[in-house]
């Protein structure tokens, strides 16, 4: 047999490294911006057209590239930041492979034009799928510019992996903010489709965070700082009231690079252990110094994973240091997990407990009134009643129920037993100020409270803004709202979604706005705050699930919104809920997919005692 191993083409090892390197237009940017950082340059201007798709510039004044290393800075392995094998355990800078431009050229068509101090003139070349086109000089100033167009233009399969024009533009806003903060040295402008997004002078730290994340943040933030003679810590870790139920808002550096870290992570939040209830994040901006010797940068091509040497010794400083700080500003929890209680049955002290009746009008005809309401005016019934008489009477199918003495439980008598017993102080009995248990005829109903609450708003919000409009009440004073641009934008996008769940809402330009009314229905002590997370699950949303605006926007709302775990419930508020439950679509599960009920039948109870 002959031979038949050759050597890749460098044009198709190139394309093969891009495929690791260069996921999505974001991680250009990353790299573009890195190396303007890492040629110490004090102004960046990032130009992005259509979510990177068309056109991602990178223009600075760093120190630029003589005529020779411009050329030389598109093959592969080729960087001016390693010389020896012994560099790579002492690397002060963002780059060191030698595998962004290379990776990049191969699957764009690129210009670069760039200068140093002391060159006389510049130079300007053009790439396309890594192939020089031109190299020709040009005027230009001192530094570096480099365009990137039509992204995997020759890797049609990763162009149209690309997600929608918000998603990608997240993520690139994400990569800004992860070197903007560590830089706040550095002036940034960041530009979307010719609109001007973030416009960041050389600011302190602080002013970096508020700059990007918003004034909110002004507050909001408490100081650390913990020196030891192998880890330094700076930076600032937000009061538990900004924790947040999406991720966003954490960010570690180590000898100013951003990295990811669940190990640390887990340091910080247990910090906040009492603080903030499971499930929500604490935002941290933390800045850690350490000898370059003592870390493994090399681990990952995208290099956000670092090795520590002493990891535990790392989680306990980190951990203590957090602890320190939100105890020297006396936070004190926001939320009062103390007052939970571990049992509750929520029976009234005062009064005398009766032993239970169900009352069953026989001549009860569920289509002569409107179920969960008193009202005894004849009308037909909508939709939402006919939910309400089928999902109870679902309850009963025989696979739910095998009994044959429970199938024949027609569902109105089950639903009367509902509306009637209103009245009876244990027809709904509250546990741990979490489920809801309730007896029907084949055994005992167990509800997720904010599980299903989050299914009633959603399906409720899905249905206005199906059906343009509801009720909008005019606040008597109207509220401000300022947010930082890329949330601005989002605002934006989500407005007419708002405005027909009965929001009024105006712009006011320059990232500000006015909520002028809110829906009648929503009860909520601070809107602003509210909107704020609104945005932020459906910027989550955004990257994680393809789901369209209104799906995004119920959903975002709902599970905000939702009667949370851990709140007490009275008995009407008990009964509505429910009644609103089964009177859903879909009442099984939450539009997170959590199961929303769970029957304990008869046969299951005596099967415990067997
Ligand atoms: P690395 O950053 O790992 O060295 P890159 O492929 O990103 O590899 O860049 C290759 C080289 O090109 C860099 O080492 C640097 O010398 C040069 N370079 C890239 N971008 C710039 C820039 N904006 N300004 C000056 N030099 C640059
Ligand atoms: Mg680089």
């Amino acid at each position: 047999m002959s031979d038949i191993i050759q050597l890749l083409p460098d044009h198709i090892a190139n394309q093969i490294a891009a495929g690791e390197v260069i996921q999505r237009p974001a991680s250009a940017i990353k790299e573009l911006v890195e190396n303007s950082v890492d040629a110490q340059a004090s102004e960046i201007e990032i130009i992005i057209k259509d979510a990177g798709r068309t056109l991602m510039q990178v223009v600075d004044n760093g120190k630029g590239m003589s005529e020779t290393d411009a050329r030389l800075s598109f093959e592969r392995h080729a960087t001016s930041k390693l010389r020896t094998a012994e560099d790579l355990f002492n690397i002060q800078t963002l780059g060191f492979r030698g595998e962004a431009l290379a990776s990049i050229a191969a699957i764009s068509h690129l210009e670069l034009k760039s200068a140093t101090a002391d060159s006389l003139s510049g130079t300007h070349i053009i790439l396309e799928g890594s192939k020089i086109i031109d190299q020709s000089p040009c005027s230009c100033q001192k530094g570096t510019s480099i365009a990137i167009k039509n992204l995997f233009f020759n890797v049609p399969a990763r162009r149209s992996f690309l997600k929608s024009e918000n998603v990608e533009f997240s993520h690139i806003v994400e990569e800004f903010y992860r070197i903007a903060i560590i830089h706040p040295d550095i002036a940034f402008s960041l530009y979307h489709n010719d609109k001007i997004i973030y416009k960041l002078p050389k600011s302190s730290l602080k002013s970096r965070i508020v700059g990007l994340l918003g004034k909110s943040y002004n507050e909001k933030m408490v100081t650390i700082e913990q020196e030891t003679d192998f880890l330094q810590i700076t930076g600032f870790v937000g009061k538990p009231d900004i924790a947040k139920k999406t991720r966003g808002g954490q960010y570690l550096f180590v000898n100013n690079r951003f990295f990811r870290h669940p190990y640390i992570h887990n340091a910080i939040t247990r910090a906040y252990q009492e603080l903030i209830p499971d499930g929500y994040y604490p935002s941290y901006f933390i800045l850690l110094e350490v000898d370059p010797r003592t870390i493994d940068v090399n681990v990952h091509p995208t290099k956000t994973e670092i090795k520590f040497q002493d990891e535990r010794l790392i989680y306990a400083v980190i951990h203590s240091t957090t602890k320190k700080a939100l105890a020297e500003n006396s936070l004190t929890p926001s939320l009062d997990f103390e007052t939970e209680q571990f049992f509750d049955l929520n029976f009234p002290k005062d009064k005398v407990v009766q032993q239970p009746t169900i009352k069953i009008d026989p001549n009860y005809n569920p289509f002569s009134a409107p179920l969960g309401s008193k009202s005894t005016h004849n009308h037909v019934p909508d939709q939402r009643q006919i939910n309400n008489l089928e999902n109870w009477g679902k309850l009963y199918t025989p696979s739910e129920v095998p009994s044959s003495e429970n199938i024949a439980v027609p569902a109105a008598e089950v639903v009367q037993t509902q509306i009637q017993d209103n009245d009876y102080s244990s027809s709904f009995i509250q546990l741990y100020n979490t489920y809801i248990v309730t007896k029907i005829k084949s055994g005992l109903i167990l509800i997720h409270q904010n599980a299903a609450h989050e299914r009633i708003l959603y399906e409720r919000f899905m249905k206005r803004m199906n059906e343009h409009g509801s009720g909008c009440q005019q606040l008597l004073f109207p509220i401000t709202l300022e947010l930082n641009p890329a949330d601005a934008e989002i605002l934006i996008e989500i407005k007419p979604e708002l405005e027909s769940i009965g929001f009024g809402i105006s712009d006011f330009g320059k990232n500000a706005f006015l909520i002028e009314g809110t829906p009648s229905d929503i009860e909520t002590s601070n809107i602003k705050e509210d909107i704020e997370k609104w945005i932020d699950s459906y910027k989550s949303n955004m990257m994680t699930a393809r789901v369209d605006r209104k799906t995004n926007v119920a959903s975002s709302m709902s599970k905000n919104l939702a009667v949370k775990t851990g709140k007490f419930l009275s008995q009407e508020e008990m009964e509505a809920l429910v009644n609103e439950l089964f009177a859903c679509a879909a009442p099984l599960e939450s539009p997170s997919g959590k199961k929303t009920i769970k029957i304990l039948s008869k046969e299951d109870l005596s099967q415990f005692f067997n």
